[in-house]
Protein backbone atom coordinates (compact mmCIF):
# COMPACT_ATOMS: atom_id res chain seq x y z
CA UNK A 1 0.00 0.00 0.00
CA UNK A 2 1.40 3.69 -0.72
CA UNK A 3 2.18 5.83 2.03
CA UNK A 4 -0.78 7.92 0.24
CA UNK A 5 -3.43 5.36 0.44
CA UNK A 6 -2.00 4.44 3.67
CA UNK A 7 -2.45 8.18 5.81
CA UNK A 8 -6.05 8.18 4.00
CA UNK A 9 -7.07 4.96 5.40
CA UNK A 10 -5.61 6.08 9.00
CA UNK A 11 -8.12 8.90 8.82
CA UNK A 12 -10.80 7.45 7.64
CA UNK A 13 -10.72 4.23 9.79
CA UNK A 14 -10.50 6.72 12.48
CA UNK A 15 -13.71 8.90 11.79
CA UNK A 16 -16.15 6.07 11.33
CA UNK A 17 -14.28 4.22 14.70
CA UNK A 18 -15.84 7.38 16.38
CA UNK A 19 -18.43 7.42 14.46
CA UNK A 20 -19.55 3.91 15.14
CA UNK A 21 -19.58 5.05 18.79
CA UNK A 22 -22.37 7.31 18.67
CA UNK A 23 -24.28 5.08 16.14
CA UNK A 24 -24.40 2.48 19.07
CA UNK A 25 -26.48 5.04 20.85
CA UNK A 26 -30.06 5.71 20.50
CA UNK A 27 -30.03 9.75 20.31
CA UNK A 28 -33.31 10.68 19.19
CA UNK A 29 -33.75 14.75 19.31
CA UNK A 30 -35.33 15.55 23.00
CA UNK A 31 -33.38 11.96 24.21
CA UNK A 32 -29.92 12.59 24.06
CA UNK A 33 -29.35 12.02 28.13
CA UNK A 34 -27.40 8.94 26.91
CA UNK A 35 -25.11 10.02 24.49
CA UNK A 36 -24.49 13.31 26.41
CA UNK A 37 -23.29 10.95 29.24
CA UNK A 38 -21.43 9.00 26.89
CA UNK A 39 -19.38 11.99 25.70
CA UNK A 40 -18.60 13.49 28.68
CA UNK A 41 -16.91 10.65 30.24
CA UNK A 42 -15.26 9.97 26.94
CA UNK A 43 -13.94 13.08 26.21
CA UNK A 44 -12.84 12.88 29.98
CA UNK A 45 -11.13 10.38 29.74
CA UNK A 46 -8.91 11.56 26.25
CA UNK A 47 -7.75 13.79 28.63
CA UNK A 48 -10.12 17.50 28.01
CA UNK A 49 -11.74 19.37 30.46
CA UNK A 50 -15.49 18.38 29.86
CA UNK A 51 -18.75 20.64 30.83
CA UNK A 52 -22.33 19.19 30.72
CA UNK A 53 -24.95 21.87 30.97
CA UNK A 54 -28.51 21.61 31.86
CA UNK A 55 -29.50 21.19 28.23
CA UNK A 56 -27.25 17.83 28.27
CA UNK A 57 -25.13 19.93 26.03
CA UNK A 58 -21.00 19.20 25.80
CA UNK A 59 -18.16 21.60 26.17
CA UNK A 60 -14.76 19.85 25.95
CA UNK A 61 -11.43 22.27 26.01
CA UNK A 62 -8.10 20.79 24.58
CA UNK A 63 -4.97 22.82 25.65
CA UNK A 64 -3.02 24.60 22.47
CA UNK A 65 -0.03 22.78 21.51
CA UNK A 66 3.38 23.85 23.06
CA UNK A 67 4.26 27.23 21.39
CA UNK A 68 0.53 27.87 20.23
CA UNK A 69 -0.53 28.98 23.88
CA UNK A 70 -1.43 32.70 22.31
CA UNK A 71 -3.38 31.50 19.36
CA UNK A 72 -7.01 32.37 19.06
CA UNK A 73 -9.33 30.03 20.26
CA UNK A 74 -11.41 28.17 17.89
CA UNK A 75 -14.69 26.03 18.31
CA UNK A 76 -15.46 23.00 16.47
CA UNK A 77 -19.47 22.64 16.86
CA UNK A 78 -21.76 19.76 15.76
CA UNK A 79 -24.99 18.32 16.74
CA UNK A 80 -25.57 14.93 18.90
CA UNK A 81 -29.17 14.09 18.30
CA UNK A 82 -30.46 12.58 14.92
CA UNK A 83 -33.72 12.27 13.08
CA UNK A 84 -34.47 9.01 13.35
CA UNK A 85 -37.05 7.04 10.65
CA UNK A 86 -37.35 3.69 9.07
CA UNK A 87 -38.68 2.03 6.15
CA UNK A 88 -42.21 1.11 6.36
CA UNK A 89 -42.90 -2.72 8.11
CA UNK A 90 -39.18 -2.35 9.34
CA UNK A 91 -38.59 -2.62 13.21
CA UNK A 92 -37.57 0.14 14.86
CA UNK A 93 -37.65 1.80 18.33
CA UNK A 94 -35.73 5.17 17.87
CA UNK A 95 -35.10 5.47 21.73
CA UNK A 96 -33.78 1.36 22.43
CA UNK A 97 -32.19 0.09 18.85
CA UNK A 98 -29.20 1.09 17.94
CA UNK A 99 -27.89 1.81 14.23
CA UNK A 100 -27.05 -0.80 12.05
CA UNK A 101 -24.11 0.02 9.95
CA UNK A 102 -23.79 -0.82 6.30
CA UNK A 103 -20.76 -0.71 4.31
CA UNK A 104 -19.95 -0.45 0.77
CA UNK A 105 -16.57 0.25 -0.86
CA UNK A 106 -18.38 4.11 -1.60
CA UNK A 107 -20.78 5.13 1.03
CA UNK A 108 -21.88 4.22 4.66
CA UNK A 109 -25.95 3.87 5.06
CA UNK A 110 -27.80 2.02 7.93
CA UNK A 111 -29.82 -1.14 7.85
CA UNK A 112 -34.01 0.29 7.51
CA UNK A 113 -33.23 3.22 9.05
CA UNK A 114 -32.21 7.16 8.81
CA UNK A 115 -28.02 6.87 9.47
CA UNK A 116 -27.50 10.13 11.69
CA UNK A 117 -24.70 10.91 9.93
CA UNK A 118 -26.77 14.18 10.36
CA UNK A 119 -25.02 15.31 12.70
CA UNK A 120 -22.72 12.24 13.84
CA UNK A 121 -20.29 12.08 11.17
CA UNK A 122 -19.70 16.24 11.51
CA UNK A 123 -19.60 15.26 15.66
CA UNK A 124 -17.28 12.24 14.51
CA UNK A 125 -14.47 13.99 12.51
CA UNK A 126 -14.87 16.79 15.39
CA UNK A 127 -13.48 14.37 18.07
CA UNK A 128 -11.01 12.49 15.75
CA UNK A 129 -9.30 16.11 15.00
CA UNK A 130 -9.31 16.63 18.75
CA UNK A 131 -7.89 13.73 19.45
CA UNK A 132 -5.21 13.80 17.04
CA UNK A 133 -4.35 17.14 15.84
CA UNK A 134 -1.13 18.83 16.05
CA UNK A 135 0.47 22.77 16.53
CA UNK A 136 -3.01 24.00 17.13
CA UNK A 137 -3.67 26.78 19.17
CA UNK A 138 -6.35 26.37 21.85
CA UNK A 139 -9.68 23.95 20.85
CA UNK A 140 -13.13 23.45 22.27
CA UNK A 141 -15.66 20.98 20.95
CA UNK A 142 -19.47 22.04 21.28
CA UNK A 143 -21.85 19.38 21.01
CA UNK A 144 -25.41 20.34 21.65
CA UNK A 145 -28.45 18.65 21.83
CA UNK A 146 -31.97 19.03 19.62
CA UNK A 147 -30.88 20.40 16.73
CA UNK A 148 -33.06 18.39 14.67
CA UNK A 149 -36.44 19.95 16.87
CA UNK A 150 -36.08 23.09 18.41
CA UNK A 151 -32.21 23.91 18.50
CA UNK A 152 -32.98 23.67 22.24
CA UNK A 153 -29.02 22.84 23.24
CA UNK A 154 -28.34 25.95 20.80
CA UNK A 155 -30.94 28.39 22.49
CA UNK A 156 -29.60 27.48 26.07
CA UNK A 157 -25.93 27.27 25.65
CA UNK A 158 -24.28 29.85 27.65
CA UNK A 159 -22.86 32.63 25.89
CA UNK A 160 -19.95 32.26 28.46
CA UNK A 161 -18.69 29.29 26.07
CA UNK A 162 -19.03 31.33 23.00
CA UNK A 163 -17.41 34.79 24.25
CA UNK A 164 -13.50 33.92 24.90
CA UNK A 165 -13.56 32.20 21.11
CA UNK A 166 -12.16 33.67 18.24
CA UNK A 167 -13.58 31.15 15.56
CA UNK A 168 -16.50 28.65 15.47
CA UNK A 169 -16.30 25.46 12.61
CA UNK A 170 -19.74 24.34 12.30
CA UNK A 171 -19.45 20.76 11.10
CA UNK A 172 -23.42 20.35 10.10
CA UNK A 173 -23.09 21.00 6.33
CA UNK A 174 -23.79 18.75 3.71
CA UNK A 175 -21.05 18.79 0.76
CA UNK A 176 -17.69 19.48 1.60
CA UNK A 177 -17.45 21.15 -1.37
CA UNK A 178 -19.45 23.89 -0.01
CA UNK A 179 -18.64 26.53 2.47
CA UNK A 180 -21.80 28.27 4.05
CA UNK A 181 -21.31 31.29 5.61
CA UNK A 182 -25.19 32.73 7.30
CA UNK A 183 -28.39 31.30 7.47
CA UNK A 184 -31.90 32.92 7.77
CA UNK A 185 -33.98 33.42 10.59
CA UNK A 186 -37.89 32.35 11.35
CA UNK A 187 -40.63 32.68 13.38
CA UNK A 188 -43.04 30.12 14.74
CA UNK A 189 -46.11 31.67 13.90
CA UNK A 190 -49.85 29.89 14.64
CA UNK A 191 -53.40 30.44 14.31
CA UNK A 192 -56.25 29.40 16.25
CA UNK A 193 -59.87 29.25 16.57
CA UNK A 194 -62.68 27.47 18.50
CA UNK A 195 -64.97 26.11 16.10
CA UNK A 196 -69.08 25.38 17.07
CA UNK A 197 -70.59 23.01 15.47
CA UNK A 198 -74.51 22.41 13.91
CA UNK A 199 -76.15 19.84 12.28
CA UNK A 200 -75.68 20.09 8.75
CA UNK A 201 -78.63 21.21 6.41
CA UNK A 202 -78.10 19.16 3.55
CA UNK A 203 -77.35 15.12 3.12
CA UNK A 204 -74.89 14.91 -0.09
CA UNK A 205 -71.51 15.05 1.55
CA UNK A 206 -67.95 14.69 -0.38
CA UNK A 207 -64.57 14.51 0.26
CA UNK A 208 -61.96 16.69 -1.45
CA UNK A 209 -58.53 15.77 -1.45
CA UNK A 210 -55.40 17.58 -3.36
CA UNK A 211 -52.16 15.50 -3.41
CA UNK A 212 -49.32 14.62 -5.98
CA UNK A 213 -47.34 17.35 -4.90
CA UNK A 214 -44.20 17.46 -4.94
CA UNK A 215 -43.56 19.38 -0.90
CA UNK A 216 -40.28 19.82 0.40
CA UNK A 217 -38.41 21.38 2.73
CA UNK A 218 -39.60 25.02 2.99
CA UNK A 219 -36.15 26.64 3.39
CA UNK A 220 -34.28 24.64 0.53
CA UNK A 221 -37.23 24.53 -1.99
CA UNK A 222 -39.89 27.55 -1.60
CA UNK A 223 -37.71 29.21 -3.81
CA UNK A 224 -38.26 26.58 -6.11
CA UNK A 225 -42.07 27.39 -7.39
CA UNK A 226 -43.98 24.15 -5.87
CA UNK A 227 -47.30 24.68 -5.19
CA UNK A 228 -48.69 24.11 -1.67
CA UNK A 229 -51.59 21.38 -1.17
CA UNK A 230 -53.47 23.65 1.61
CA UNK A 231 -53.67 27.04 -0.48
CA UNK A 232 -55.02 25.11 -3.38
CA UNK A 233 -57.74 23.24 -1.46
CA UNK A 234 -58.68 26.21 0.23
CA UNK A 235 -58.88 27.96 -3.27
CA UNK A 236 -61.42 25.45 -4.59
CA UNK A 237 -63.54 25.36 -1.28
CA UNK A 238 -63.47 29.28 -1.72
CA UNK A 239 -64.67 28.92 -5.63
CA UNK A 240 -67.14 26.65 -4.83
CA UNK A 241 -68.64 28.89 -2.02
CA UNK A 242 -69.81 31.07 -4.96
CA UNK A 243 -71.78 28.49 -6.54
CA UNK A 244 -74.03 27.73 -3.12
CA UNK A 245 -73.57 27.23 0.58
CA UNK A 246 -71.19 24.46 1.76
CA UNK A 247 -70.63 23.19 5.12
CA UNK A 248 -67.37 22.45 6.18
CA UNK A 249 -67.07 19.67 8.19
CA UNK A 250 -63.04 18.96 8.31
CA UNK A 251 -60.32 20.35 6.81
CA UNK A 252 -56.55 19.32 7.43
CA UNK A 253 -53.46 19.40 5.60
CA UNK A 254 -49.97 19.06 5.77
CA UNK A 255 -46.70 17.78 8.51
CA UNK A 256 -44.87 20.05 9.43
CA UNK A 257 -44.24 23.73 9.92
CA UNK A 258 -41.17 23.46 7.90
CA UNK A 259 -42.39 21.64 4.89
CA UNK A 260 -44.20 22.36 2.09
CA UNK A 261 -47.66 20.53 2.24
CA UNK A 262 -48.32 18.25 -0.48
CA UNK A 263 -52.08 16.56 0.43
CA UNK A 264 -54.67 18.33 2.18
CA UNK A 265 -57.82 16.63 2.66
CA UNK A 266 -61.79 18.57 3.30
CA UNK A 267 -65.45 16.84 3.89
CA UNK A 268 -68.22 18.42 3.60
CA UNK A 269 -72.30 19.31 2.54
CA UNK A 270 -73.87 21.09 0.17
CA UNK A 271 -76.34 20.49 -2.58
CA UNK A 272 -74.55 22.14 -5.12
CA UNK A 273 -74.47 19.23 -8.13
CA UNK A 274 -71.77 17.14 -8.71
CA UNK A 275 -71.10 18.10 -12.23
CA UNK A 276 -70.36 21.56 -10.74
CA UNK A 277 -68.12 20.82 -8.28
CA UNK A 278 -66.60 18.69 -10.71
CA UNK A 279 -66.10 21.44 -12.88
CA UNK A 280 -64.71 24.19 -10.43
CA UNK A 281 -62.01 21.61 -9.69
CA UNK A 282 -61.45 21.45 -13.11
CA UNK A 283 -60.71 24.81 -13.18
CA UNK A 284 -58.39 24.89 -10.52
CA UNK A 285 -56.40 22.10 -11.55
CA UNK A 286 -56.15 24.03 -15.00
CA UNK A 287 -55.28 27.45 -12.81
CA UNK A 288 -52.49 25.30 -10.59
CA UNK A 289 -50.94 23.76 -13.86
CA UNK A 290 -50.51 27.19 -15.18
CA UNK A 291 -48.95 28.56 -11.68
CA UNK A 292 -46.74 25.66 -10.82
CA UNK A 293 -46.76 23.33 -14.03
CA UNK A 294 -42.76 23.65 -14.98
CA UNK A 295 -42.18 22.46 -11.21
CA UNK A 296 -45.20 20.11 -10.35
CA UNK A 297 -45.86 16.59 -12.41
CA UNK A 298 -49.59 16.55 -11.65
CA UNK A 299 -51.46 17.61 -9.01
CA UNK A 300 -54.73 15.01 -8.10
CA UNK A 301 -58.01 15.94 -6.95
CA UNK A 302 -60.14 13.17 -5.73
CA UNK A 303 -63.55 13.86 -4.87
CA UNK A 304 -65.51 10.98 -3.66
CA UNK A 305 -69.16 10.75 -2.25
CA UNK A 306 -69.58 9.81 0.98
CA UNK A 307 -71.72 9.46 4.23
CA UNK A 308 -72.80 12.44 5.60
CA UNK A 309 -70.96 13.76 8.57
CA UNK A 310 -72.60 14.06 12.27
CA UNK A 311 -72.28 17.90 12.19
CA UNK A 312 -70.51 20.92 10.46
CA UNK A 313 -68.67 23.60 11.34
CA UNK A 314 -71.13 27.12 11.64
CA UNK A 315 -70.94 28.47 8.02
CA UNK A 316 -68.80 31.67 9.73
CA UNK A 317 -66.25 29.36 11.25
CA UNK A 318 -65.60 27.99 7.52
CA UNK A 319 -65.98 31.39 6.23
CA UNK A 320 -63.73 32.62 8.41
CA UNK A 321 -61.16 30.16 7.83
CA UNK A 322 -60.99 29.73 4.21
CA UNK A 323 -60.76 33.54 4.50
CA UNK A 324 -57.15 33.23 6.53
CA UNK A 325 -55.74 30.73 4.27
CA UNK A 326 -56.24 32.48 1.22
CA UNK A 327 -55.10 35.77 3.02
CA UNK A 328 -52.14 33.93 4.24
CA UNK A 329 -48.85 34.38 1.88
CA UNK A 330 -47.40 30.66 1.09
CA UNK A 331 -44.04 31.29 -0.92
CA UNK A 332 -41.72 33.99 -1.81
CA UNK A 333 -41.64 37.00 -0.45
CA UNK A 334 -38.67 38.80 -1.94
CA UNK A 335 -35.21 37.47 -3.16
CA UNK A 336 -31.58 39.06 -2.05
CA UNK A 337 -30.54 42.41 -3.38
CA UNK A 338 -26.99 41.47 -2.32
CA UNK A 339 -26.70 37.43 -3.70
CA UNK A 340 -28.13 36.32 -6.49
CA UNK A 341 -30.77 33.57 -6.70
CA UNK A 342 -30.83 33.80 -2.49
CA UNK A 343 -34.20 33.83 -1.70
CA UNK A 344 -34.47 36.75 1.01
CA UNK A 345 -37.82 36.49 2.79
CA UNK A 346 -40.08 33.61 2.41
CA UNK A 347 -43.40 32.23 4.21
CA UNK A 348 -44.98 28.81 4.55
CA UNK A 349 -48.22 27.77 5.00
CA UNK A 350 -47.10 24.36 6.36
CA UNK A 351 -50.00 22.43 8.55
CA UNK A 352 -53.79 22.43 9.19
CA UNK A 353 -55.06 20.46 11.98
CA UNK A 354 -58.39 20.13 13.18
CA UNK A 355 -60.61 18.77 16.18
CA UNK A 356 -63.96 18.73 17.40
CA UNK A 357 -63.93 21.99 18.70
CA UNK A 358 -60.47 24.16 17.45
CA UNK A 359 -58.73 24.30 14.41
CA UNK A 360 -55.06 25.69 13.89
CA UNK A 361 -52.96 26.90 11.10
CA UNK A 362 -49.37 26.30 11.29
CA UNK A 363 -47.23 29.35 9.62
CA UNK A 364 -43.55 29.62 9.37
CA UNK A 365 -42.20 32.76 7.85
CA UNK A 366 -37.98 32.89 7.46
CA UNK A 367 -35.81 35.74 6.32
CA UNK A 368 -32.30 36.77 6.35
CA UNK A 369 -33.20 40.24 7.85
CA UNK A 370 -34.28 39.52 11.48
CA UNK A 371 -36.38 43.00 11.25
CA UNK A 372 -38.54 41.80 8.57
CA UNK A 373 -39.73 39.07 11.04
CA UNK A 374 -40.94 41.89 13.54
CA UNK A 375 -42.90 42.66 10.47
CA UNK A 376 -44.74 39.31 10.34
CA UNK A 377 -45.68 39.48 14.06
CA UNK A 378 -47.45 42.89 13.32
CA UNK A 379 -48.75 41.01 10.13
CA UNK A 380 -50.19 37.98 12.24
CA UNK A 381 -51.84 40.18 14.23
CA UNK A 382 -53.74 42.22 11.74
CA UNK A 383 -54.81 39.38 9.89
CA UNK A 384 -55.71 37.51 13.04
CA UNK A 385 -58.08 40.15 14.10
CA UNK A 386 -59.48 40.35 10.39
CA UNK A 387 -60.38 37.09 10.12
CA UNK A 388 -61.87 36.30 13.41
CA UNK A 389 -58.63 34.30 14.70
CA UNK A 390 -56.00 34.79 17.75
CA UNK A 391 -52.23 34.46 16.69
CA UNK A 392 -49.83 33.26 18.74
CA UNK A 393 -46.32 34.38 18.39
CA UNK A 394 -43.85 31.51 19.32
CA UNK A 395 -39.99 31.32 18.87
CA UNK A 396 -38.18 33.52 16.77
CA UNK A 397 -34.86 32.07 15.70
CA UNK A 398 -32.37 34.76 14.81
CA UNK A 399 -30.68 34.93 11.60
CA UNK A 400 -26.57 34.54 11.10
CA UNK A 401 -25.84 37.83 9.20
CA UNK A 402 -22.75 37.03 6.45
CA UNK A 403 -19.97 38.76 7.39
CA UNK A 404 -18.19 40.16 4.16
CA UNK A 405 -14.88 40.23 6.05
CA UNK A 406 -14.75 36.81 7.79
CA UNK A 407 -10.75 35.77 8.10
CA UNK A 408 -12.58 32.38 8.92
CA UNK A 409 -14.42 31.67 5.52
CA UNK A 410 -11.29 33.54 3.54
CA UNK A 411 -8.58 30.67 5.24
CA UNK A 412 -10.99 27.99 4.67
CA UNK A 413 -11.73 28.54 1.04
CA UNK A 414 -8.05 29.39 -0.07
CA UNK A 415 -6.91 25.92 2.18
CA UNK A 416 -9.78 23.88 0.01
CA UNK A 417 -8.69 25.00 -3.20
CA UNK A 418 -5.05 24.60 -2.25
CA UNK A 419 -5.97 21.25 -1.28
CA UNK A 420 -8.63 20.05 -4.06
CA UNK A 421 -7.30 22.16 -6.58
CA UNK A 422 -11.04 23.92 -7.31
CA UNK A 423 -12.90 26.17 -5.45
CA UNK A 424 -14.99 25.71 -3.18
CA UNK A 425 -18.75 26.98 -3.26
CA UNK A 426 -19.58 29.56 -0.59
CA UNK A 427 -23.55 30.72 -0.04
CA UNK A 428 -25.80 31.71 2.52
CA UNK A 429 -28.77 29.54 3.18
CA UNK A 430 -32.42 30.45 3.33
CA UNK A 431 -32.55 28.01 5.86
CA UNK A 432 -31.92 27.98 9.88
CA UNK A 433 -28.52 26.73 11.33
CA UNK A 434 -27.50 26.78 15.19
CA UNK A 435 -25.15 29.59 13.65
CA UNK A 436 -27.89 31.96 14.00
CA UNK A 437 -28.50 31.54 17.75
CA UNK A 438 -24.26 31.53 18.42
CA UNK A 439 -24.54 34.68 16.37
CA UNK A 440 -26.51 36.65 18.80
CA UNK A 441 -24.79 35.44 21.78
CA UNK A 442 -21.11 36.71 20.43
CA UNK A 443 -22.13 38.56 17.19
CA UNK A 444 -17.73 39.04 16.44
CA UNK A 445 -17.59 35.12 16.49
CA UNK A 446 -16.31 34.93 13.13
CA UNK A 447 -17.89 31.57 11.92
CA UNK A 448 -18.01 29.16 9.16
CA UNK A 449 -20.63 25.80 8.43
CA UNK A 450 -18.73 23.18 6.70
CA UNK A 451 -19.69 18.92 6.24
CA UNK A 452 -18.79 15.82 4.72
CA UNK A 453 -21.35 14.94 2.19
CA UNK A 454 -24.34 13.50 3.04
CA UNK A 455 -27.01 12.40 0.77
CA UNK A 456 -30.83 11.75 1.11
CA UNK A 457 -30.71 13.09 5.71
CA UNK A 458 -34.01 12.61 7.19
CA UNK A 459 -34.97 9.72 5.42
CA UNK A 460 -34.11 5.79 5.57
CA UNK A 461 -31.53 6.09 2.55
CA UNK A 462 -29.35 8.70 4.08
CA UNK A 463 -26.42 8.29 3.44
CA UNK A 464 -22.11 9.26 3.68
CA UNK A 465 -20.12 9.21 0.68
CA UNK A 466 -17.01 7.96 2.57
CA UNK A 467 -14.16 9.50 -0.32
CA UNK A 468 -15.29 12.82 1.41
CA UNK A 469 -14.20 12.47 5.04
CA UNK A 470 -10.58 12.65 4.63
CA UNK A 471 -10.65 16.12 2.54
CA UNK A 472 -12.93 17.10 4.87
CA UNK A 473 -10.64 16.20 8.17
CA UNK A 474 -7.82 17.68 6.03
CA UNK A 475 -9.42 21.12 5.56
CA UNK A 476 -9.95 21.69 9.14
CA UNK A 477 -6.61 20.79 9.96
CA UNK A 478 -4.94 22.60 7.75
CA UNK A 479 -7.16 25.41 8.94
CA UNK A 480 -6.49 24.55 12.71
CA UNK A 481 -2.47 24.92 11.36
CA UNK A 482 -3.40 28.50 10.28
CA UNK A 483 -5.49 29.74 12.92
CA UNK A 484 -2.51 28.24 15.32
CA UNK A 485 -0.25 30.84 12.93
CA UNK A 486 -1.87 34.31 12.67
ZN1 LIG B 1 -27.91 18.52 11.28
Amino acid sequence: MKQNDAEKDTILEGVLAEFAKLAAIPRKSGHEKAVSDFLKDYLTGLGFTVTQDEANNIIADKKASAGFEQAPLTILQGHMDMVCVAEEGYAYDPLKDPIKLVRTDEFLSAEGTSLGADDGIGVAEAIYIMKTAKDHGPLRLIVTTDEEQSMTGAIRLSADHLKDASFLINCDSENYDELTVGSAGSLDLDFTRELKRVEPETSAAWQIEVKGLRGGHSGERIGDGRGNAIRTLAMILTELAKKGEIELASLTGGKARNAIPNDAKAVFVTDIAKEDIEAVIKDQQERFMQMYGNVEQQILVPLTSIEAPQNVLKAGDTQRLLRLLTILHTGVYSMSSVIPGLVETSANLGVVNMSEDEVEIQFFPRSAIDQKLDEFRQYAETVAALTGFTAHIGTQSPGWKENKDSRLAKIVAETFAEQNGKPMKVETIHAGLECGWHFRKNPKLDMVSIGVTTKDIHSPNEHLVLATVKPQVDLIIETLHKIAKL
